[in-house]
């Protein structure tokens, strides 16, 4: 489960971050991901929810905010939002070419997941 372990990953990050910073609670996690880690929100909020019982996060709120994927074309140069296409079941998914020319692109972000801010009560 892809979003099980991701939320492994924050909470943990998390609770070292709030024992840092000599946290008593921990009221709010902002977190940032990119659309092309295709991680489920509710699942990974749902998880967050669960990982973090008992511990210093318990009850704090899990934001998540999901970025849209940046390309650059190798070949013209141009840049921007990364291209979307719907498939018979109606599951977007990326275009992995350039839209103005059809070249090969390389992808800038959307791949990230990291905790952007913390609220915490010292
Ligand atoms: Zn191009």
């Amino acid at each position: 489960m892809h979003e099980f372990s991701t939320a492994q990953g924050i909470v943990e990050t998390a609770i070292h971050y709030a024992k840092k910073n000599k946290a008593k609670k921990v009221k709010k996690v902002f977190l940032e991901i990119g659309e092309l880690t295709f991680l489920n929100v509710e699942q990974l909020k749902f998880s967050y929810d669960i990982l973090s019982k008992d511990t210093i996060l318990d009850n704090s709120e899990l934001v998540v905010e999901v970025k849209s994927a940046t390309y650059k074309c190798m070949k013209c140069g141009a840049s921007g939002k990364l291209g979307k296409i719907e498939n018979e079941d109606h599951f977007s998914i990326p275009v992995f070419h350039c839209p103005k020319c059809g070249g090969e692109i390389e992808i800038l972000s959307g791949r990230q997941c990291f905790i952007k801010n913390m609220e915490i009560e010292v």
